[in-house]
């Protein structure tokens, strides 16, 4: 990973305002990497954070979530900062499912929840180059 990082922000709708949140108050870091959404977090993202460049793929139950999932494949995704609430049930739950899957499988460094986030930026690694050590995996993407 270059010291640039590809990131991708996603919340489901009871999740949104604590990402939104999160963005504002890491304005400044994260205006040095390249960002990513589903359609409405970015709308949110947008309306709160004028200033940070991100691109908006479609919304989640649409197929962003899949949009995502294939950036990944792609070695297009660094981090996913995915913010999902785990009390209602999603008609795009296997999107969802597929989408954290692929990043787990392609070592993308991933916070479902704001601790996580928290701990993640506050990673020298964030803006820094990173390379995961390799071995010790069974071949897979990453390892
Ligand atoms: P949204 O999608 O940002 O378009 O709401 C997120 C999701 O529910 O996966």
């Amino acid at each position: 990973m270059k010291a640039q990082k590809q990131i991708a922000l996603v919340a489901h709708d009871r999740k949104k305002a604590e990402l939104v949140g999160w963005v504002e108050a890491n304005e400044a870091v994260l205006a040095k990497h390249l960002l990513w959404s589903t359609g409405t977090t970015g709308a949110r993202i947008r309306e709160a954070c004028p200033g940070l460049t991100l691109t908006a793929l479609r919304s989640g139950p649409l197929g962003g979530d899949q949009q995502l999932g294939a950036r990944i494949a792609e070695g297009g995704i660094d981090i996913l900062v995915f913010f999902t609430d785990p009390l209602s049930p999603m008609p795009h739950d296997v999107d969802v499912k597929a989408l954290t899957r692929l990043a787990t499988l392609y070592n993308v460094a991933c916070a479902t929840n704001r601790a996580a986030a928290d701990f993640l930026i506050a990673s020298p690694y964030f803006d820094a180059p990173y390379e995961a050590p390799t071995g010790g995996g069974d071949g897979e993407p990453g390892t």
